[in-house]
């Protein structure tokens, strides 16, 4: 039976290290987070982000822009953001309205303000090995490897998915710790043949029971990240079949509980170190 990798409890070791570090600070770090949707579950995500952010010690503004924003005033209050130097780390929560030019907006976040690594900037620099801010939930996957002293180098990792936001930064993160790194996606021919061969599999795709027993294989003792967050019958669910692969795998983590406390922790995390270095 595999052990389950408790996201909860790395979250809180980050903000508990993140609380002891902001006790030294004379003035409080502030996250913006600009939200252009009356999308009800991703207001009552930023919610949670502040309310997070509130109980470290930070601060977090929600701009609601609303539903009905044009694409001037998106990229103007991006803009002024960037100019705002009370502001330290700003992200623009997906997904925003239709018709809005989101990749424009995100080009306008300075790379040193870009916390959630959503610039184009941000992500050239990190597939060239540059310093650079990760998407969160990339790193968080990462956070969660190390933390639980789960060996990388020479290992072979298989990622399903290939997105900007986790598929493809989860796998240069991966890579730059030594892991062979194998990128599956959705015209990939059999998944399980690859993911039968995994130490690592991060599963990213998006997809309710994508992962099931028959992509184990059992003597790999593999260890699954499951980064979905799919909604099934009104319960939250990740990518795989839990149970199933639960009874096959070395390790995983669970949804909820996993990568998403993390991925909260870590956003927190990169609005202090850009206040350290804007300072
Ligand atoms: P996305 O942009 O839709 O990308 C999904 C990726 O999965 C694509 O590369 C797609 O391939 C691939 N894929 C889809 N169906 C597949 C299949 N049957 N077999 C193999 N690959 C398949 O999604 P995303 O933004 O990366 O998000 C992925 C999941 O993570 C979602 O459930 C999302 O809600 C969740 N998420 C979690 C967090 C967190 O903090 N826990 C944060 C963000 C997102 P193609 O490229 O060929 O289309």
């Amino acid at each position: 039976m595999a052990e389950i990798l408790d996201g909860r409890k790395v979250a809180e070791r980050i903000k508990a290290g993140l609380e002891e570090r902001l006790s030294g600070l004379q003035t409080s770090p502030k996250l913006a987070i600009v939200l252009a949707t009356d999308n009800q579950s991703t207001l009552a995500y930023v919610r949670m982000i502040r309310k997070t952010a509130e109980g470290t010690g930070m601060e977090a503004d929600i701009i609601d822009l609303g539903p009905n924003t044009d694409q001037n005033a998106f990229t103007d209050k991006i803009k002024a953001l960037a100019e705002d130097s009370e502001v330290n780390g700003i992200i623009i929560q997906t997904p925003v309205a239709d018709g809005l030019e989101i990749d424009e907006a995100r080009s306008l976040i300075p790379p040193g303000k870009d916390v959630d690594g959503a610039n184009q900037l941000s992500a050239g620099r990190l597939a060239s090995g540059l310093p650079a801010f990760a998407p969160a939930t990339a790193q968080a996957v990462m956070e969660i490897l190390e933390n639980y002293d789960i060996p990388l180098s020479g290992r072979h990792a298989v990622v399903i998915g290939r997105s900007r936001v986790i598929g493809k930064p989860v796998s240069q993160l991966l890579l730059s710790k030594d892991a062979t790194v194998t990128v599956c996606h959705s015209r990939t021919v059999d998944i399980s043949l690859f993911t039968r061969q995994a130490d690592i599999l991060v599963a990213a795709a998006g997809k309710t029971g994508l992962v099931t027993k028959e992509h184990i294989n059992p003597v790999k003792n593999t260890v699954v990240i499951d980064v979905g967050t799919n909604f099934k019958d009104g319960k939250m669910t990740g990518d795989t079949d839990f149970e199933g692969v639960r009874d096959l795998a070395g390790a995983i983590t669970p949804v909820p509980g996993g990568v998403g406390p993390v991925t909260n922790a870590i956003l927190l995390r990169n609005t202090l170190e850009a206040y350290l270095k804007q300072k």
